[in-house]
């Protein structure tokens, strides 16, 4: 009642309630039908897209986009966005607080939001650092995308995301669930739970050794499936969607018969596992990004220790071949970088390793939205351009279906119905 009223009072006092902001759009891709529209209006009343309409119509306020390329705001199905690799990486572990991390943070979901990226899938962030920011953005404190984060990635004792390897005997600690690390079954329950209590949004595992932790391999098996199968049961309570990194080939098959969501990085992917990614509807996530990175910088002396060095030599050079496989095969594909590995804001780079290996500039665009809110499991809401999803919109001036630059050049950015960058 209050509602109708306010309202009234809006209209008697002749301000329109619902202003509604048109977006002139030259070319719209629509990802929903794979297509390019011509000369389309996208009318948006407040956070939301209400109508996409033929030819030019008039509104409140009108963006002029009929020069550029309109598609959906991209989404990054794998960053993590409080941090960023550099050479000290281990040093700062000792020597920063979380409070340094979290102002670092800030400027890196800028210039991810400036990069076209208007949602983000955390995968791994420790002391609530990606939940605070997730709220400060929200909220309206901050300017970054909407973050939908893991928290504290869930290990095995000494497996890739435990916070105390690689430590002297004095340092080393012995973490439990609450700090992301189970040995059991029901230390596997009690780990989703804590992320619960901690505000996450979904839940990601290490099933298997990884690149960039102070441990000798990066492909061994790091849990048992009835682990697997304990956070998977665990997750489904609470909602919760599962993301597995993985690089080995026996960690990764015992992932998707555990029945986790998406494999991330995928490295050593053999056939029998893409036949059975393809029977249990599992998700890749590639992340060509982080591995290009890692293997450019293995070459740099001192850049990483002994201990990594050599991992991210093996496995970084080995994804974009993995990714072309899978891709040819027909496993579902949503796009993400690791960004966090590699500097913010390069996120976009994925889509030209993406395309040199096959797969087309559409689908590219595709896999970052519309494929991208389903393993979200957002789909209403976000991933295309059409009535009744959140006004995500952002614009390149030129054609990214035939040159691939124009990822590296997004001039216009709305998120949720407010214009953060304009030509
Ligand atoms: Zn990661």
């Amino acid at each position: 009642m209050k509602k109708i009223l306010a309202l009234a009072a809006l209209a008697a006092a002749g301000v329109s309630a619902h202003a509604a902001t048109v977006i002139h759009a030259g070319r719209l891709i629509d990802v929903d039908a794979s297509e390019v529209l011509t000369e389309r209006s996208i009318v948006i009343e407040n956070d939301e897209i209400v109508a996409v309409e033929a030819g030019y119509v008039d509104g409140d306020t009108v963006i002029d986009l009929r020069d550029a390329t309109v598609m959906p705001g991209w989404i990054d199905m794998h960053v993590h966005i409080a941090s960023q690799t550099s050479p000290d990486r281990q040093l700062e572990s000792f020597t920063l607080d979380p409070q340094d991390s979290a102002y670092r943070s800030v400027p890196y979901a800028e210039v991810t939001l400036m990069a076209g990226f208007t949602t983000v899938r955390d995968l791994g962030t420790s002391h609530g650092l990606a939940q605070s920011l997730r709220d400060a953005i929200a909220q309206g404190h901050v300017i970054g995308p909407r973050i939908f984060t893991a928290g504290k990635s869930i290990a095995t004792t000494g497996g890739h995301a435990d916070p105390s390897n690689g430590r002297s005997r004095a340092l080393a600690e012995d973490p439990g669930p609450m700090d992301g690390v189970v040995n059991s079954t029901d230390g596997a329950w009690k780990a989703v739970r804590a992320r619960y209590k901690e505000g996450s949004d979904l839940i990601k595992i290490t099933a298997t050794g990884g690149v960039l932790s102070q441990a000798k391999s990066g492909q061994n098996p790091q849990f048992r499936v009835e682990e697997i199968e304990a956070i998977v049961a665990a997750a489904r309570d609470y909602g919760f969607r599962v993301a597995a990194h993985a690089h080995g080939t026996e960690g990764m098959k015992r992932a998707v018969l555990g029945g986790v969501d998406s494999i991330e990085h995928g490295t050593f992917m053999t056939d029998e596992v893409i036949r059975l990614m393809k029977r249990e509807g599992t998700w890749y996530v590639p992340t060509i990004l982080a591995g290009r990175f890692v293997g450019e910088k293995a070459e740099e002396p001192g850049y990483f220790s002994e201990v990594v060095r050599p991992k991210a030599a093996a496995i970084g050079p080995k994804i974009q071949d993995t990714f072309a496989r899978a891709y040819q095969a027909g496993v579902k594909i949503a796009f993400g970088t690791d960004t966090g590995v590699s500097p913010h804001g390069d996120n976009w780079r994925e889509f030209g390793y993406m395309i040199e290996s096959g797969m087309p500039a559409m689908e590219a665009i595709v896999s970052a939205t519309r494929s991208a809110a389903e393993l979200l499991d957002q789909s209403e809401r976000l991933g295309s351009i059409a009535p009744g999803k959140l006004a995500d919109v952002i614009a390149v001036p030129g054609d990214p279906l035939t040159d691939t630059s124009q990822f590296g050049k997004v001039h216009f950015v709305m998120k949720n119905g407010k214009v953060y960058k304009q030509p």
